[in-house]
């Protein structure tokens, strides 16, 4: 039976992104039905508002989206598309892996890791005034519960589980948020014991940050609050190669929406310019998410071949500062179509490849491009 998926395809270069993403996923051989629907400037276009009910309604329906970038207007214009969605359909834990691949763009190609952020509370409650009229002072509510603390640490060790990953760190500042700080180190005290085949451990957000950049391959899922979330999540993505190559997934209860970290990138709209890579690894998450592992392995691996080959690559990952090995840069669709080409020939049985000449310096382009 065929999986039936919601496409949104999104703004910018969204519709780029994801035909590269559906190509690549059509490749693996997995039997997937596409519902696409359109939300953000396209359903304006169409019926007035950026997030049509029936979007709402085919994620219910079908359970997993794959979505491309959404523009937010800065000031005026509609709200953020993906705020919204996040709110309707209770989309509780971000998770982003951070993985480094063939040592390109990074510092640390060692890196392999997974950040999962509590998305529905904390600081991003929306909780907050001005206490004088003068707007002198002002106060956010941080609210954290135990319901959705264990929900999300809960979710991070049965990830954990599944994935086969060892260890869970939890992130909190307990030692000056002393009661929602407090709150959340009880609950992942009180859970971990639940989970002794995993190892457990705490860090501080100020001491986490400082351990991700100087030894990234030390930690295996980290679970924590919305906004530290917000941030090691970010920082990670940096670690692993930057925004192109940076997959993202949402989860609520029995819906998940695959997004990739970056945004729409309008100026690179409609060039067939953009780097596929972050939402084709998109579509390595959902298959993940089904349980079609070999499939998702050979994405994977693809991914990882066609980066350490380095013969059709986009701009991002062919210039220098991103590469010690710079080439000719390709265009989004031809490096889809050769990643494509490679998912059902790859050999799964054989050791990764590794660039003989080490990994690049570690800078991001696309975020100076
Ligand atoms: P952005 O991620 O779109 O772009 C940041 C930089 O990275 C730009 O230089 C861009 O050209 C480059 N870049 C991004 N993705 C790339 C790719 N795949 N290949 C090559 N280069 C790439 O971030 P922004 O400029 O802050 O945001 C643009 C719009 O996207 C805004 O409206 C923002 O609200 C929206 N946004 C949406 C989402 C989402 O839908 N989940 C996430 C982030 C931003």
């Amino acid at each position: 039976m065929a999986y039936r998926v919601t496409l949104v395809p999104g703004d910018g270069i969204g519709p780029e992104v994801t035909a590269a993403a559906r190509l690549v996923a059509e490749s693996t051989g997995v039997s997937i039905d596409w519902d696409v629907v359109e939300a953000g400037e396209a359903a304006i276009r169409k019926s007035g508002t950026p997030l049509p009910d029936s979007v709402l309604d085919s994620i219910r329906n079908n359970r997993v989206a794959l979505k491309g970038p959404i523009t937010t207007p800065i000031g005026g214009g509609f709200r953020s598309v993906n705020v919204a969605l996040r709110q309707q359909l209770d989309l509780y834990a971000s998770v982003r892996p951070a993985r480094a691949i063939a040592g390109e763009g990074t510092r640390f190609p060692e890196t392999d890791l997974i950040v999962v952020r509590e998305a529905t509370e904390g600081l991003y409650s929306g909780v907050e005034h001005w206490v004088d009229r003068d707007h002198n002072a002002a106060e956010t509510v941080n609210v954290i519960t135990r319901k959705a603390s264990d929900r999300i640490i809960r979710f991070a060790f049965e990830l954990a589980r599944r994935e086969k990953r060892r260890k869970v760190t939890a992130v909190h500042k307990a030692n000056i948020m002393k009661t929602t700080g407090a709150l959340f180190q009880i609950a992942f005290k009180a859970l971990s014991t639940q989970y002794e085949d995993i190892v457990s451990e705490e860090r501080l957000v100020d001491n986490m940050a400082m351990q991700l950049v100087k030894k990234p391959e030390e930690y295996d899922v980290i679970v924590t609050t919305n906004l530290f979330g917000d941030i090691l999540s970010d920082l990670c993505a940096g670690l692993a190669g930057g925004l192109g190559v940076a997959p993202g997934a949402l989860f609520g209860d029995g819906i998940a929406v695959f997004e990739p970290v970056h945004g729409s990138a309008p100026k690179y709209a409609g060039q067939d310019k953009a780097n596929p890579v972050a939402e084709i690894l998109c579509v390595e998450l959902m298959l993940r998410h089904w349980g079609e592992r070999e499939a998702a392995d050979r994405v994977w691996r693809a991914v990882w071949e066609t980066i350490a080959e380095k013969k059709v690559v986009t701009y991002d990952l062919a210039l220098p500062g991103y590469t010690q090995r710079p080439v000719p840069p390709s265009s989004c669709s031809a490096m889809a179509r050769e990643i494509a080409r490679k998912v059902p020939l790859v050999d799964l049985t054989k050791p990764l490849p590794r660039p003989a000449a080490g990994g690049g310096p570690g800078l991001d382009p696309t975020l100076e491009a």
